[in-house]
């Protein structure tokens, strides 16, 4: 009997064991990869568990593999979706090919930026070539760098020493390799395990380098990177199989989600359509090709002690005073009212008594103004940002913004204006909403920045400059030489690099179809909105203020479908006066006119938006908590008051009440009574109509009972989005997975209008949804009356109605229901929109 040989594997690094199963990591938790264990560490160096050769270590730092003489191969890696850190926070200590000793220091890792910066520190050590293996320890122990933890037993063959398949090799066509970090573990074990299951010997090349596809370690020492064209070679009786399912696996992203660089198809180099690309996520649309410009933040030097008191104290003051002038310069030169808020809201921050109060703390303590001025921003965003709430995050980098501000005015810093060449492509970690506002837009044409959301200010100043943006880039980007030409394609939030000139010829001739475009829907904004098979659609406006209202006019709205009343109680210490309130609906409905549709939104406040002066207890989920209606019915005094001032315009619009987050029939029956009343003792004789807004899963669901006791409804798919999905609607991480297209959104939307329709009640669409040109031959296909839409889109959206047919576009929504995915229905009504737009204006995706 052949004795077994054991070895033993050491503690790569000290801390906590973990079960593997209690990974959240479904890659390593279902052993995809190998077993092994999970340590949650305590020690910054991870050490080497065995002797051997170390066969791969990641460019990026993130893992490492050894193979001993005996082949037993054991991969080594820190922490999850640490690939993205793209290097940053890793110091390797050794090279590929390099032999080392058990417990020889690998990597040392600078744990307090992992932590911050990545999902998790959670290192795994597996044991990917497959021996068993029994504890030396309890699996949930402490544990010491060095400690003997596993004991292998090395009896079992090597996977490796399957024979070989005889036969000639077959060759894919390459592949573009789609995944943002290339092919990295987890997406390698993806394709290691489908490669398993062939019998075939199946080879991955890329260039002159080949790889045993079946082997994790050996994929990834291919060192992959997005945009490789990668081939795949198979030799033996299931081997066009293989390559068949292996090249399409490939293209798909292995079970990563990216975006399609390439068709399902694999396609052929040629087709190639640039060298390498980064991705990011759509900050602000619109294309650029210019050259790189690094921007880096200026260091601050600060002195930490002061003498005189009062002196510092009368410093902090005058600073405090400038920068609230600066700001209102800002603001009085404000493009839009979403920019000049941004800076309002800067200018709050500057008399925030807690921010004050910190400060002076610190200057009585002996402190300079600059430094206590400094201190007390930096605590402060710094709590922003562990509040583990996305929206106090971004409001942090608004308070580091200001900080600066005052922090150069204390400093005598001047602001230099950066020199820049023409044609700038700006590339930061981030950039403030102060450094944005002040772009030479002359100079720059674009940015893209590793940090920021979609939803920052930083990305509304952008679109209020008509600067496309691409934000949540890979932080490789910072690596770039300046003067380096780039193509920034914000539509589809894209950076390429090293772009091929047709490609450039094809994104400029896009941006200028795209602008001819928009002239031509501007033209012809005041035409109805009739498709061509003579269906007429009401486009109206989703607004806020008055003025809002009267440029929905001038845009060719037909009405107001949503009038967002928040905006009259927000950012005061007290209620608006009945008189206000009234005065301010009856100019809206004055502006419009009695043939036009007026949609008032009662009040939707409460949970993530609190009024200062109705005190609320704080929430655990304030979007699961008390907002909209529910708020209203809890104080009836609010929404008794608000329906008198409403029912004031009666007369001069066509007056619409809507209610909004209705979950129940109840809070319909009550607040048509409360509607009811004020009515009556106001001696109205013909009450508004009353409908409610579908925003949450249930009342889509009860859209038959509802449909009876309502006048109409109003689509909210952004709510009925986040509630469908469960997914913040604010999240930077789930923006791209929150989308309205998604099928079981788009299935509610049909089950509202067949509930409406059978007891002849209009229904409206009024979440951004509607906004989407893309989406307009699907919201009619599902039989929706009205689209009410962001302002500045009613032209495009009254253009598009004018481009389709109807019964097409019920045909294509009977068939997008049945899709399973968002990415399917927007491929279905791309296609649809590429054989639907006037011709002179398809636009090349
Ligand atoms: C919606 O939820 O889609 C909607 C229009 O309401 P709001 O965006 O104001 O919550
Ligand atoms: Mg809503």
């Amino acid at each position: 009997m052949a004795t077994t040989q054991q070895l033993q594997l050491l503690a790569p690094l000290s801390g906590l064991l973990m079960p593997l199963e209690q990974v959240p990591d479904p890659v390593f938790s279902s052993r995809v990869i190998g077993d092994g264990l999970c340590i949650d560490p305590t020690s910054q160096t991870l050490r080497a568990p065995l002797a051997g050769v170390v066969s791969n270590v990641q460019d990026s730092g993130h893992a490492v593999s050894i193979t001993d003489d005996n082949g037993v191969q054991v991969l080594m890696h820190i922490g999850l979706d640490t690939v993205n850190l793209a290097g940053k926070g890793f110091s390797r200590l050794v090279q590929e090919g390099q032999r080392v000793e058990a417990g020889q220091p690998l990597i040392e890792l600078d744990a307090d930026y992992i932590a911050v910066h990545a999902r998790s520190l959670l290192t795994l050590m597996l044991v990917v070539s497959g021996e068993p293996f029994t504890w030396l320890t309890a699996d949930s122990a402490l544990v010491d760098s060095g400690q003997p933890l596993l004991q292998l037993s090395l009896g079992k063959p090597a996977p490796s020493a399957e024979p070989e398949e005889e036969g000639e090799a077959l060759f894919s066509k390459p592949v573009l390799l789609p995944n943002p970090n290339g092919l990295h573990a987890r997406p390698a074990a993806v394709f290691a395990q489908a490669a398993k299951g062939f019998k075939a010997s199946i080879c991955l090349h890329k260039q002159q380098a080949s790889a045993n596809a079946k082997s994790l370690v050996a994929i990834m020492a291919l060192q992959t990177a997005q945009g490789d064209a990668l081939q795949v070679s198979a030799a033996g009786a299931d081997a066009e199989a293989a390559i068949k399912a292996l090249a399409e696996l490939l293209a798909s992203g292995c079970g990563e989600a990216v975006t399609a660089v390439s068709a399902a198809e694999p396609v052929a180099p040629v087709a190639a359509p640039s060298g390498k690309l980064l991705r990011g996520v759509c900050a602000s649309t619109g294309s650029a090709f210019g050259q790189v410009v690094q921007v880096a933040e200026q260091k601050l030097e600060v002195v930490e002690f002061a003498g005189d008191q009062a002196a510092q104290r009368e410093q902090l003051k005058q600073a405090l005073a400038q920068a609230t002038e600066a700001l209102q310069v800002l603001r009085d030169k404000a493009a839009s009212t979403a920019q000049g808020e941004i800076f309002k809201a800067h200018q709050e921050l500057l008399e925030d008594p807690s921010l004050l109060e910190q400060a002076h703390a610190l200057i009585a303590d002996g402190k300079s103004a600059a430094f206590a001025w400094n201190s007390a921003t930096e605590a402060t965003a710094e709590l922003f940002k562990g509040l583990g709430n996305p929206l106090l995050a971004e409001r942090a980098l608004d308070l580091m913004d200001v900080g600066q501000r005052v922090l150069k005015l204390l400093l005598g810093v001047q602001d230099s204006a950066w020199t820049l060449p023409e044609q700038a492509i700006l590339i930061a970690e981030q950039l403030t909403p102060s450094q944005t506002a002040g772009l030479d837009t002359s100079k720059v044409l674009g940015f893209a920045t590793v940090g920021g959301g979609a939803t920052s200010h930083v990305a509304i100043l952008a679109r209020a400059l008509g600067l496309p943006a691409v934000c949540g880039l890979p932080v490789q980007v910072l690596a770039l030489a300046s003067g380096t030409p780039v193509l920034l394609d914000a539509d589809q939030g894209e950076l390429h690099l090293e772009p091929q000139p047709a490609v450039i010829e094809q994104l400029q001739a896009r941006r200028q179809q795209q602008q001819q475009r928009q002239r031509q829907e501007l033209e012809q904004a005041a035409q109805a909105a009739v498709t061509r098979d003579g269906h007429h659609f009401e486009v109206t406006a989703n607004v806020a203020s008055l003025a809002e209202a009267e440029q929905a006019m001038g845009l060719g709205g037909e009405g107001v479908g949503l009038l967002r009343s928040e905006f009259l109680y927000q950012d005061r210490g007290v209620a608006p006066s009945h008189e206000e309130q009234a005065a301010t609906y009856s100019a809206i409905a004055r502006a419009l006119g009695p043939e036009r549709n007026l949609v008032v939104r009662t009040l939707d406040v409460g949970g993530d938006k609190p009024l200062a002066y109705v005190p609320m207890e704080p929430e655990a989920n304030p979007f699961l908590g008390m907002r909209g209606i529910r708020l209203c019915l809890e104080r009836p005094q609010l929404l008794r008051e608000q329906f008198r001032a409403i029912l004031a315009s009666a007369g001069l619009a066509r007056l619409h009440i809507m209610l909004p987050m209705v979950t129940q029939l109840a809070e319909l029956r009550q607040a048509r009574q409360m509607l009811e009343d004020e009515a009556l003792a106001l001696g109205l004789k013909e009450l508004p109509k009353l409908g409610i807004m579908i925003e949450v899963p249930s009342a889509a669901l009860l859209a038959d009972l509802f449909a009876p006791e309502v006048d109409f409804f109003s689509i909210g798919t952004n709510d009925l989005t986040q509630y469908t999905l469960a997914m913040d609607r604010d999240h930077p991480r789930l923006a791209s997975q929150a989308d309205s297209f998604h099928p079981a959104v788009l299935r509610l939307i049909a089950t509202t209008v067949k509930a409406a329709h059978a007891h002849g009640k209009w229904v409206g669409v009024c979440g951004a949804l509607a906004s989407e040109t893309l989406a307009v031959p699907l919201l009619l296909g599902l039989g929706v009356d009205e689209l009410s839409v962001s302002v500045p889109l009613i032209p495009a959206i009254k253009a598009r109605v004018r481009e389709v047919e109807l019964s097409p576009c019920q045909a294509l929504a009977g068939r997008i229901l049945g899709l399973e995915s968002a990415e399917q229905v927007r491929d279905a009504l791309h296609q649809h929109q590429q054989s639907t737009l006037a011709p002179s204006l398809v636009l090349e995706n």
